[in-house]
């Protein structure tokens, strides 16, 4: 999808108000899905620099090595160039555009490389360094309508990809890796072929909420932690189902399900504008916590969704600040027990003007797997 320039010039524009709000002289982003916000263009992270320098006013620029000045040559008309020969060191560039501008408060966006930074801190000694996530997160974690579109359509494929996926494929003997890479086939099938994470966790494996997928054989009895996701156009889904294998494994594991699912609506009820993040994450905490599973609940009830997977606003204890319309987050509560199972039940949530709205729309019952 082609995004219209003004777009790119309007977020600019947005942040410079956002930088004087703070006091902030420069904005230094490196490569990430922020300079993607800003430009359109994807960006690849290596030791070769790429960079987007926006001063509280006067023009943007692009730092680029000359060898990847090509991939970004139509963004000339809207920005100065700063292209770096092979023998620079680009953080040369980007201190001398510091020090023209005038910069004394410099913020850099958190995806940037520790050594670039070092060496900034070390040419331009006398300025002060700063995060640039207070403005970046302001502007990001607000979806453009366009953006809301592109994160449903997203969403839409992957729930067509579970349901494939959850009809045709059978787990029972065979590998969680195996099985994942049906699941991936599924998402290239409805045209995610970028798939961002795909985690498959059998068994006791599911007690592991971040299990890195591999060759366990999946048994009878086995529920299965399954979080996926693909990218739409730039734009990320991220859904959590925990079928079961061939039957479910015992009572407690049935109750201890019925209570993630309640858990889970009661975050999606508790989601919407003006609402504190961290009430959220208690929404559905209290749930697990008053039916005795509390510490089994070990990570926090979500995060937004957007550009990345994981991204502003984070939907935890301590997290004070309010939902707004436009955000986009994951109600992602579980229980993990160490040693038999976990269970995760996970949907992308849109907040609108009035309260929440479920962009997955495939069963959260039980699902058995032949
Ligand atoms: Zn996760
Ligand atoms: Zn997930
Ligand atoms: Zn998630």
């Amino acid at each position: 999808m082609a995004i219209s320039k003004d777009v790119f010039q309007k977020r600019i524009a947005r942040a410079r108000e956002l930088m004087r709000d703070e006091g902030l002289d420069m904005l230094f982003i490196g490569p990430s899905s922020d300079f993607t916000y800003f430009t359109g263009h994807p960006t690849r992270t290596s030791e070769r620099l790429t960079a987007l320098l926006i001063p509280h006013e006067g023009e943007p620029t692009v730092v680029v090595p000359r060898l990847e000045a090509p991939l970004v040559a139509e963004l000339e008309n809207d920005f100065a160039f700063e292209v770096w020969e092979e023998t620079e060191n680009p953080i040369d560039r980007v201190a001398e555009r510091i020090r023209v501008t005038g910069g004394e408060a410099i913020a850099i966006n958190d995806q940037i490389w520790g050594g670039f930074l070092v060496q900034l801190q070390h040419k331009l000694p006398n300025r002060s360094y700063h995060r640039g996530v207070s403005v970046l997160k302001q502007l990001r974690s607000v979806k453009d309508p366009f953006e809301l579109d592109l994160l449903k359509e997203a969403s839409r494929r992957t729930d067509d990809a579970w349901a494939d996926f959850s009809n045709r494929v059978k787990v029972i003997g065979r590998t969680e890796a195996e099985v994942a890479e049906d699941l991936k086939g599924a998402l290239a099938d409805h045209g995610m072929p970028d798939v961002a994470f795909c985690i498959v966790a059998s068994g006791p494996n599911g007690s592991s909420p971040h299990h890195h997928t591999a060759e366990r054989r999946i048994e009878a009895g086995d529920p299965i932690v399954m979080d996926f996701g693909g990218i739409h156009e730039g734009y990320f889904s991220d859904v959590t189902r925990t079928p079961v294998a061939g039957h479910v494994p015992d009572d407690d594991f049935t109750t201890a399900y019925e209570i993630v699912l309640e858990a889970q609506q009661a975050a999606f009820e508790a989601i919407a504008p003006g609402v504190a993040c961290q009430d959220v994450d208690r929404a559905a905490r209290k749930v697990i916590t008053d039916r005795g599973y509390g510490d089994y609940f070990i990570h926090r009830v979500g995060h937004g969704i957007g550009m990345t997977g994981h991204e502003d606003p984070y939907l935890v204890e301590g997290n004070t600040e309010p939902l707004q319309a436009g955000m986009v987050v994951s109600d992602e509560p579980g229980i993990y027990i160490p040693g038999k199972w976990g269970i995760r039940i996970e949907d992308s949530v849109g907040v609108t003007e009035t309260g929440g709205e479920r962009f997955n729309h495939v069963s959260r019952d039980i699902t058995i797997l032949g």
